[in-house]
């Protein structure tokens, strides 16, 4: 046992202090081994890592040990025709769920063969919405009224914390004597959580001091952040995208192996009739998968697949064909901040053309939003099909079952 573990088990120095007394590197190896000796287990698995971490103990993870390896497959291409992503694009997916990366290629398969998917971003905005507790009823009534007919002033005080963010509006919502104020920030390439944080603090205090209610909480939960809502459902959060592709009689049946009759049928029964009977805030078949695959690759915050968990599909029996669409109300992501700078992370958004920022700021997250709705579009129609053709059981015996 070395000197900084005698000091750590006689309570001298704090686990989470060791990056003020030694380099990064040093300092995790020696929490790692600290673990190891109070718990009796072999943790050298996650000593084996090639990222830099120097910046990552700092803003990325607290306590850090060491890292965890992700596999990543690659799908594609996809094939986009975006306003802000147009071509093809290979997709890293970070997944140890067998048969997920070949599930989305044969998707992009069908995509490219069918000429691409149209993508469009309908809204953009990430929202904070902090709670403030009135005296009365009336009171509450005029601190939203406070709010709304301050927004230019608010707008200025928000904008002041953030040469990037701006706010574009703000919704009041009253229950009894508690007031939330949605705020909704173009947070450009950031996915936006601590930028809009810090902005709406400002914002929320000067709030409070015209007005005297009381700031109860930053966030009262009508952001809605991390956690299932109707409110992202039907306002959108980040950004709202919905991608199409029109698949021909033929294409289905190459592609699929079922005709397009059975997808519609798989797609209202399973999708729409299904989760409307399961009461789900999503109607998809397994959109979740292909956020949580993107989302660990690409450095996001793998927390909002909780709202990338609410698409709707939708497949329109066409002349000749079906259109299968994807909507997607709540895409957080950013190609800068969080932990979109970490070597591996930054160099999976690289293979998408979308690391860093943008030119003019902005193009990069929102063609990065297209793209993955491209990939979520791919993973639809593959398990639709699989379901169709009653093939699904089968790919997992033979891809998920070593
Ligand atoms: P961030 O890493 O905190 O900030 C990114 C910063 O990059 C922006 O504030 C901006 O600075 C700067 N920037 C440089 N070029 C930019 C460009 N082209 N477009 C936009 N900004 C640019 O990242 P964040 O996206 O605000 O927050 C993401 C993190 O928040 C994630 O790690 C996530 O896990 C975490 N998170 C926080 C909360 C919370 O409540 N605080 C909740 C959920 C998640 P300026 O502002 O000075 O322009």
């Amino acid at each position: 046992m070395d000197d900084h573990q005698l000091d750590l088990r006689e309570g001298r120095l704090k686990l989470y202090a060791l990056e003020k007394v030694l380099p990064a590197d040093e300092a995790v190896r020696v929490r790692r081994e600290y673990i190891e000796e109070e718990t009796a287990t072999d943790l050298s698995p996650l000593g084996a890592y090639t990222i830099q971490i120097d910046r990552v103990v700092q803003r990325n993870c607290e306590n850090m040990i060491g890292c965890v390896q992700v596999p990543v497959g690659v799908a594609g291409p996809v094939s986009v025709k975006g306003e802000y992503a147009e071509g093809s694009f290979w997709l890293p997916l970070a997944t140890t769920e067998g048969a997920l990366v070949a599930s989305v290629n044969r998707g992009c398969s069908a995509i490219l063969k069918a000429g691409g998917a149209e993508v469009r971003i309908l809204r953009d905005g990430m929202t904070r919405a902090p709670v403030f507790a009135a005296k009365s009823v009336i009171h509450a009534h005029e601190v939203a009224a406070f709010a709304e007919d301050h927004l230019l002033e608010i707008q200025e005080i928000a904008e002041s914390t953030t040469s990037h963010g701006e706010l574009i509006g703000m919704v009041p919502y009253i229950v009894g004597t508690s007031v939330f104020i949605r705020f909704e920030f173009d947070t450009k390439d950031a996915m936006g959580m601590n930028m809009v944080t810090i902005a709406s603090q400002k914002a929320a205090e000067y709030i409070a001091a015209e007005t005297g209610a009381r700031l109860v909480a930053l966030s009262g939960n009508m952001c809605a952040d991390k956690k299932p809502s109707a409110i992202n459902l039907v306002e959108g959060r980040g950004k709202t995208v919905t991608a199409g592709v029109f698949l021909s009689d033929a294409l289905v049946r190459e592609v699929f192996k079922c005709d397009v009759a059975s997808l519609v049928d798989v797609n209202v029964r399973k999708n729409l009739v299904g989760s409307a009977r399961a009461g789900a805030l999503g109607f998809n078949a397994h959109a979740a998968n292909i956020f949580a695959a993107l989302y660990i690759a690409c450095g996001q915050d793998p927390a909002h697949v909780v709202e990338g968990s609410s698409c709707i599909t939708t497949a329109d029996p066409m002349d000749g064909g079906v259109y299968v669409a994807v909507t997607l109300p709540a895409v957080q992501v950013g190609t800068v901040g969080g932990g979109t700078g970490i070597a591996t992370q930054a160099a999976c958004l690289s293979l998408l053309g979308v690391s860093g920022s943008g030119d003019p700021p902005g193009a990069h997250a929102k063609a990065f939003a297209e793209i993955i709705g491209a990939g979520v579009l791919a993973g639809e129609l593959s398990l639709l099909g699989a379901l169709a053709a009653q093939h699904l059981a089968k790919a997992h015996k033979e891809l998920g079952r070593g």
